[in-house]
């Protein structure tokens, strides 16, 4: 190796072993070095610069744990120690660099001492990574969220690919940025963009993220090796943040900015039930003009954050979600078209969804009169959710009208999702069940009929299941899939495989009476009539509800879902459960 003295050179041959075989995908010009690290794999090349790729053990999406974040620090002290010229992290993962912290590591975590102490320690890694000797580079490719962007914005650059994704989504948990990102990206870029990004969780494509100075050059895979010599060189220029940004720190600009901000914030939550956004705009609005006093605050700001009931419930339901999705894990839908009956308000949006999530879909009703309405919601949501021209384009080809019912025959999935009615829907099924073919699924949106009842008289009753979403179907995440004692194991498991495969959460229920949400919900919805019945307003009834942190009253969630079907489900209840009178 050029230029090296000779006690450099051999601290870093100690290191050095054979080349890693298989993913590792070394460049010849780069060897390995021995570290005894689980998660990292550190290499240095003929240029003395050092490779720390991040390959999260047992995982398929890099997250920051301790555990990385320790053994980084082990690569900074060894790497200090033998000198580099540069030192590159990147990840070795091909989802992303990295996807934020590892949020099991919050789990009942409640003491803020505590909670402090351990964000102190990784804290002061990051701080050895700022204040490393030669120039430190992030190589982004994929999510690079939370935790991952704050390592990366210690770095001195960061380097992307067009596929690059950046943001803080720690509001969404009920937090904000505790590992030094609050004041790191402040200090960098627009701090009221900065705010911006930070309040709302919004992910910043690559372009984005280089505009608004999260990111000093946007290069293609394979000019990486060369951005990364323009950085160590001193020939890749950083960032500038505007230079306005300054002023915009400036104490009177700051409470300025933070009272819009606390106003527009509180228009959509309470700080009472979502305190972290307001967290976030009292320190910028009492710290943000000092970087030193930033850095001092976040840290309790962060632990009282994570240690109450909102972090909490909602890394809880983090984990929730994740179970639910693992229910999909390893099987396969074996669905890429899918056929609807019924183009109305539940059936025309399910059509749209399963589109918009690449599906070829076939959309039947009685009379192409009734399916022009769904294809008009559909091409709003297409506009909405895809954005890009082609691929709105793309959405629409995939959503083909069919009154006569062409698609039945090729189709892998038929939903029925026609009035509420066992006769209606049992007629539809004669039908369908003579022209579908033998290996495709057969799937309800009822809500309250029992499968049981619908799969009497089904030539092949193992191949029906419930799906029963919710309305509206692009809002609302969940799916039930409504299982009953004929159903086949591997229906069951295509179909959950299916829902996950739409980006829905599939939760798979029995078919009891309202399976679980309407169980839960029609009781809670039947009280507050109940109250209204008995002189209350409407609006006092929903505003307590709102204030105990539900997003809508009861009143008006019935009324959006629809009085008709309400009294429906709960005559089901009252009739199936013996309950109270509906
Ligand atoms: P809807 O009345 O809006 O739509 C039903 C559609 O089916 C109509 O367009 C009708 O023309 C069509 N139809 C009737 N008979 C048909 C046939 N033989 N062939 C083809 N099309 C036919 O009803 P909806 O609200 O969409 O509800 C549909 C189903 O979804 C019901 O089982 C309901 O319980 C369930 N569901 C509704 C909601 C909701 O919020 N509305 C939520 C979850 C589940």
């Amino acid at each position: 190796m050029r230029d090296m003295n000779a006690a450099r050179k051999a601290a870093l041959e100690a290191l050095t072993v054979e080349p890693l075989s298989g993913t590792d995908q070394l460049p010849a010009t780069r060897k390995p070095l021995k570290m005894g690290l689980k998660n990292w794999r550190v290499s240095i090349g003929d240029d003395e610069v050092a490779w720390a790729l991040l390959d999260k053990k047992g995982a398929s999406a890099n997250t920051l744990s301790e555990g990385v974040i320790r053994e980084l620090d082990k690569i900074l002290g060894e790497l200090k120690k033998t000198g580099v010229k540069g030192l590159v992290l990147r990840s070795a993962k091909t989802s992303g660099f990295i996807a934020g912290a590892e949020i099991g590591d919050f789990k009942a975590m409640r003491d803020e001492v505590k909670i402090a102490d351990r964000l102190r320690e990784a804290l002061g890694v990051l701080d050895r990574l700022e204040q490393f000797p030669a120039p430190t580079i992030a190589l982004i490719h994929g999510f690079c969220l939370g935790g991952g962007l704050e390592l990366a914005l210690a770095c001195k650059f960061r380097i992307a690919r067009s596929d690059a994704r950046l943001g803080f989504p720690e509001v969404l948990l009920g937090l904000h940025p505790g590992l030094a990102g609050t004041w790191r990206i402040l200090r960098g870029s627009n701090p009221l963009q900065a705010m911006t990004l930070m309040l709302t969780g919004r992910t910043l494509r690559a372009k984005a993220a280089k505009n608004a100075g999260l990111v000093d050059a946007l290069v293609e895979e394979r000019h990486f090796e060369a951005a990364v010599a323009a950085a160590v060189s001193g020939r890749l220029r950083q960032a500038r943040r505007p230079w306005y940004a300054p002023l915009l720190r400036l104490g009177p600009v700051r409470r300025l900015s933070a009272w819009q901000m606390r106003r527009q914030t509180a228009a959509k939550a309470s700080p009472e039930h979502y305190p972290a956004p307001f967290a976030l705009i009292d320190l910028w609005r009492e710290h943000g003009g000092s970087d030193a006093a930033m850095r001092k605050m976040e840290t309790p700001s962060f632990a009282r954050l994570l240690a109450g009931d909102t972090a909490q419930n909602l890394v809880r339901v983090f984990f929730l979600r994740e179970r639910l999705k693992s229910f999909a894990k390893g099987a396969q839908s074996g669905v890429s078209r899918v056929h609807v009956i019924g183009a109305g308000t539940m059936g025309g949006d399910i059509a749209a969804w399963c589109a918009a999530m690449g599906f070829t879909v076939s959309l039947q009703d009685r009379e192409s009169e009734l399916i022009a309405p769904a294809m008009k919601r559909a091409a709003k949501l297409f506009k909405r959710k895809l954005k890009i021209e082609a691929d709105i384009r793309a959405a629409f080809d995939r959503l083909v009208p069919d009154v006569r019912g062409d698609g039945i025959a090729g189709a892998d999935l038929v939903i029925e999702v026609v009035p509420e009615d066992l006769k209606i829907k049992k007629a539809v099924f004669k039908d369908v069940e003579a022209r579908m073919r033998d290996d495709a699924i057969l799937a309800t949106n009822t809500s309250s009929i029992s499968l049981e009842q619908l799969a009497k008289g089904l030539k092949k009753p193992e191949r029906f299941v419930g799906l029963h979403f919710f309305n509206p179907v692009a809002r609302m995440p969940l799916v039930e899939v409504v299982t009953h004692a004929k159903l086949a194991g591997d229906a069951r498991a295509r179909a959950i495989a299916f829902t996950h495969a739409m980006d829905r959460l599939p939760l798979p229920v029995r078919s009891s009476p309202g399976f679980l949400v309407n169980r839960a919900l029609t009781p809670y919805l039947q009280e507050a009539l109940a109250c209204y019945g008995e002189g209350t307003k409407a609006e006092t009834i929903d505003a307590a509800a709102e204030r105990f942190g539900m997003p809508m009253g009861p009143i008006e969630l019935a009324d959006q879902v629809g009085l008709d079907v309400c009294l429906h489900v709960a005559k089901v209840l009252k009739r199936d459960l013996k309950g109270p009178a509906a």
